[in-house]
């Protein structure tokens, strides 16, 4: 496989309102830090959130960001997260149908392309409040484009509510899973 010499931070935006949104999550997660030339870096807070952009009712979404290191190319990389929304039975009816697993690359490096497969950063992020929100939540303060996304999200104002945070006592279940060992996951489901 095709990689770069050096390594990438890269954000994946994760949504999710089909088939059991946590447990979607659960396995999206250790197949991204199963990606080859790829580790999982951190993991923000799970986001129970409004459909966005939509018509018809649909079931509400579970909306999270992960940041990985990668070697991976962008667009090998998009072609994996594709593989990984196939075999979590991922089916592509009409533009934002519900869907078991969405993987969108928010932010690769500080890289800017504009093509049909692939566009960088993520063409919606400043206006999805479910993107941002956990986006900025595990961004380091030295991300680059930082304030330009803090703008972004503030201009949303109302929208910035229809993004909950769900409370976990006990830290996020998914990001100490995937700290200590990516391939456990039996208490998320
Ligand atoms: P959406 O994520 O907007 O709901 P899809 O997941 O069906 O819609 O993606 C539609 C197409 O968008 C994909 O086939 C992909 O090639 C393209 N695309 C362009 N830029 C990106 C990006 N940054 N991340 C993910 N997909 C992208
Ligand atoms: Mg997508």
């Amino acid at each position: 496989m095709l990689t770069h010499s050096t390594r990438v931070d890269t954000y994946i935006g994760l949504g999710s309102n089909l088939a059991h949104p946590h447990r979607q999550f659960a396995a999206a997660l250790r197949s991204l830090a199963a990606l080859p030339d790829t580790s999982l870096v951190s993991v923000s807070s799970m986001y129970r959130t409004r459909p966005w952009g939509v018509l018809k009712r649909q079931p509400m979404y579970l909306n999270a960001v992960a940041r990985l290191s990668t070697l991976l190319p962008p667009k090998t990389l998009l072609t994996a997260l594709h593989g990984i929304e196939r075999a979590q039975g991922r089916k592509r009816r009409y533009r934002f149908a519900p869907r078991t697993l969405d993987l969108d690359i928010l932010l690769y490096g500080e890289m800017r392309l504009n093509r049909t497969y692939l566009t960088l950063p993520h063409p919606r992020l400043p206006l999805r409040a479910f993107a941002l929100i956990p986006l900025l939540e595990i961004a380091p303060d030295t991300l680059p484009c930082r304030r330009r996304y803090e703008k972004a999200l503030q201009t949303l104002g109302a929208a910035r509510h229809e993004v909950r945070q769900i409370p976990s006592p006990a830290g996020n279940p998914l990001v100490q899973e995937k700290i200590s060992n990516p391939l456990r996951s039996s208490q998320l489901s």
